[in-house]
């Protein structure tokens, strides 16, 4: 397919521009049936479709509110999955979206779809939530106004808990058929101090001994740190303690049960993480746009670099049925003034995406993070290139004899 050429386009923006856009504003499609990989619903980022664009595949919004109303349009793709996107009327390039899953069309012996166990995410990433349902979701006062965790359940696109049998058994068809390279489980909060821990640590581990399948896990800090190490043990590459929200006063109006869990919790869970998992290889989530000023997520992120845990910064997006729903999406100026800097700071602390093992930072998908990040490690390559020819040059103004 033909990349799409932001350069020459009647509306050249830069990929990462482009993509903060796409994913503040989301796009209207032309039949909202088209392509396999939108979902609806869940416990992460939602309402999205995945589609690549200029090499980068990533989640746009399209089946919220703002989405209907946003300038950028994708008209219904052809049989390849390949379609083009204009704004206001004119073509900027070409999109083109996953095809289906192969894996989509099985089902487990007692007659579950797989698609009901794990879906596609992004480009190559199989992604479940192993327990669709949380502590914090039943009670108005306590759940996470952003989440829709109940929504995919309670629409009958998913079962509640996936047994470690059945996920092993769709990870190994995911790899096989459609070739996908990592597995990100996350999990609702159970009742009980580890969290989640326990049923994410038997599920990589059933998932490790079926398939060699670089996992992560993500859930909240458990009570107890050694969860880490066992759950590292089982087979868990990655590991993501998501804070959504960096600052006390945000997260206790958006997140008030999640809340109890301190900001100072979650650094001395990512201090006893790190030497388990490895520099890099664990991560938070952070939505910006749900209140906390640009300042405060930089500062948060400074910290977190400097202790080697990747911030995954991402646009908040309201799903539909939320409380949040009608919660405006930051705006691309907004996410440009963060992701600018962060990309800084993971270059400083020589944090990479692309050797995360597993998960949402390595993903990338809902976020312009990583072109950002790519474009600092083009700047200082480019610099460090300089430098080299500068010495070179010196040294042979040395070798000539100037000296
Ligand atoms: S970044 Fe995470 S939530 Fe987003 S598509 Fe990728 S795996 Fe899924």
């Amino acid at each position: 397919m033909k990349p799409m050429d932001l350069a020459s386009g009647p509306s050249p923006l830069p990929t990462q521009q482009l993509i903060n856009e796409l994913q503040s504003y989301g796009v209207r499609l032309v039949d909202p049936r088209a392509g396999a990989d939108s979902r609806r619903g869940g416990a992460g980022p939602s309402d999205h479709k995945a589609m690549t664009l200029d090499g980068m595949t990533v989640m746009v919004p399209v089946h919220t509110a703002p989405a209907f109303e946003s300038p950028y349009l994708v008209e219904k793709p052809d049989a390849f999955g390949r379609s083009r996107i204009s704004r206001d009327g004119l073509v900027l390039g070409e999109v083109s979206f996953p095809l289906q899953p192969k894996f989509y069309g099985l089902s487990t012996a007692d007659g579950i779809p797989y698609s009901k166990i794990a879906v596609l995410h992004g480009r190559d990433v199989l992604a479940t939530t192993v327990l669709q349902s949380c502590i914090r979701y039943q009670s108005r006062t306590k759940t996470c106004q952003f989440c829709a965790i109940g929504q995919s359940l309670a629409a009958g696109r998913t079962i509640e808990r996936k047994t470690p049998a059945q996920l092993a058994e769709v990870a190994k068809a995911a790899v096989e058929l459609d070739g996908v390279k990592h597995m990100v489980m996350t999990t609702g909060t159970p009742p009980g101090k580890d969290r989640g821990a326990a049923l994410l640590a038997e599920s990589a581990a059933a998932v490790k001994a079926a398939v060699n399948l670089p996992i992560q896990v993500q859930c909240e800090p458990p009570d107890d740190d050694t969860w880490f190490a066992r759950m590292f043990e089982a087979g868990a590459d990655a590991l993501g303690m998501h804070l959504e929200a960096c600052t006390e006063p945000v997260r206790q109006r958006i997140m008030p049960g999640k809340a109890q869990v301190s900001v100072e919790r979650y650094f001395s869970a990512f201090a006893a993480a790190v030497p388990v998992f490895g520099r890099g290889q664990v991560s938070t989530y952070i939505l910006a746009g749900l209140g906390d000023t640009r300042e405060d997520i930089l500062s948060v992120c400074d910290r977190l670099t400097r202790m080697g845990v990747y911030p995954f910064v991402v646009p908040f997006v309201p799903i539909s049925g939320t409380p949040l729903e009608s919660h405006p999406t930051p705006t691309p100026a907004f996410m440009n003034s963060i992701l600018g800097p962060l990309s800084g700071m993971l270059l400083a602390t020589g944090l990479k995406s692309i050797e995360v093992k597993a998960g949402c930072a390595k993903c990338g998908a809902c976020s312009a993070l990583s072109t950002y990040e790519r474009q600092a490690l083009g700047r200082d390559e480019m610099r460090q290139g300089e430098m080299r020819q500068g010495d070179m040059r010196q040294g042979d103004m040395r070798q000539g004899g100037c000296a």
